[in-house]
């Protein structure tokens, strides 16, 4: 079994490139989209296993996505994570609101990176047995 088919969605190239190596060098795979629409719409046609999110984005932001995929009974299931810079309290407050599962800080601790996404993924699978 694979370890996981993970989604990123997130605007920013560099960031997006960096999370895609790490994920990619500890045996992920990873699909992306550049804004929350096109990840609403990615996540709904791939079900991915996990979904990592950006928060601020162009077209549709992040809390919004989130809302939208967590409000969709084909994609309510997969484990959302925010990937955030946001560091006041109240903008992860908010993304939690919005139904992330949790969030992941920007900048990446490698390490809490593919702790986070390896746990939610087998928390995910052990719940659909
Ligand atoms: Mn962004």
């Amino acid at each position: 079994m694979s370890k996981g088919r993970i989604l990123i969605i997130e605007d920013n190239e560099d960031n997006f490139q960096l999370v895609r190596f790490l994920l990619e060098r500890d045996g992920f795979e990873v699909i992306s989209a550049v804004n929350g629409r096109e990840g609403v719409e990615t996540a709904i046609r791939e079900k991915p296993d996990l979904i990592l999110m950006d928060l601020s984005m162009p077209e549709m932001d992040g809390w919004t996505a989130a809302q939208k995929i967590k409000a969709e009974p084909e994609t309510k299931a997969i484990p959302l994570l925010a990937l955030t810079a946001h560091t006041l309290p109240g903008d992860r407050m908010r993304a939690l609101e919005a139904g992330c599962d949790g969030y992941i800080s920007k900048p990446i601790n490698v390490e809490y990176l593919i702790k986070t996404v390896s746990s939610s993924i087998g928390k995910a699978r052990k719940q659909s047995d």
